[in-house]
């Protein structure tokens, strides 16, 4: 009987005294990797104008079928996308779109904390996907507070 509570004590010291490899999530956060595929972020020109062109390349390229554009076109001939919408809950973060972007339009970010309350929170659309993921999640922490 005392046999195995000693070797059980002889665990916990053991593990009492070794360097913690678990973290106190969500007060610390993991740092990833460079070149961590996270949520995406559609970029702009200096002047604020959406670098994509609507080719359709990574919508085509996306294997989970779960990038939706509406092409649209300006006074000068530019097209843009009138919609552009990515359903996160879809995506297996491969980064398809990424490397077949020939604008550097869509990039993938560090952020990984994207889960959400429901499917349709998870499609995420233009105005969202411009938006600076870290800068998102902060207003919607604010505004949850
Ligand atoms: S990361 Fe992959 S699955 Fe996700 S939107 Fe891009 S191509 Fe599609
Ligand atoms: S993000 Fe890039 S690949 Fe996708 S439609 Fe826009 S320009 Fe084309």
């Amino acid at each position: 009987m005392i046999i195995p509570l000693l070797q059980g004590l002889k665990l916990t010291l053991k593990f009492f005294f070794t360097k913690k490899i678990t973290m106190r999530y969500p007060e610390e956060k993991w740092e990833v990797a460079p070149r961590w595929r996270g949520r995406h972020f559609l970029t702009r020109f200096e002047s604020g104008k959406i670098r994509c062109v609507a080719c359709m390349l990574c919508a085509t390229a996306c294997p989970a079928e779960c990038i939706r554009i509406v092409a649209a076109v300006e006074p000068d001939n530019r097209k843009y996308p009138e919609i552009y919408e990515i359903d996160l809950g879809r995506c297996i973060f491969c980064g398809h779109c990424v490397e077949v972007c020939p604008r550097h339009a869509i990039e993938m970010t560090p952020v990984y904390e994207i889960s959400e309350y429901s499917r349709e929170a998870l499609i995420l659309d233009k105005e969202a996907l411009m938006t600076p993921p870290q800068e998102r999640y902060v207003s919607k922490e604010r505004k949850a507070g």
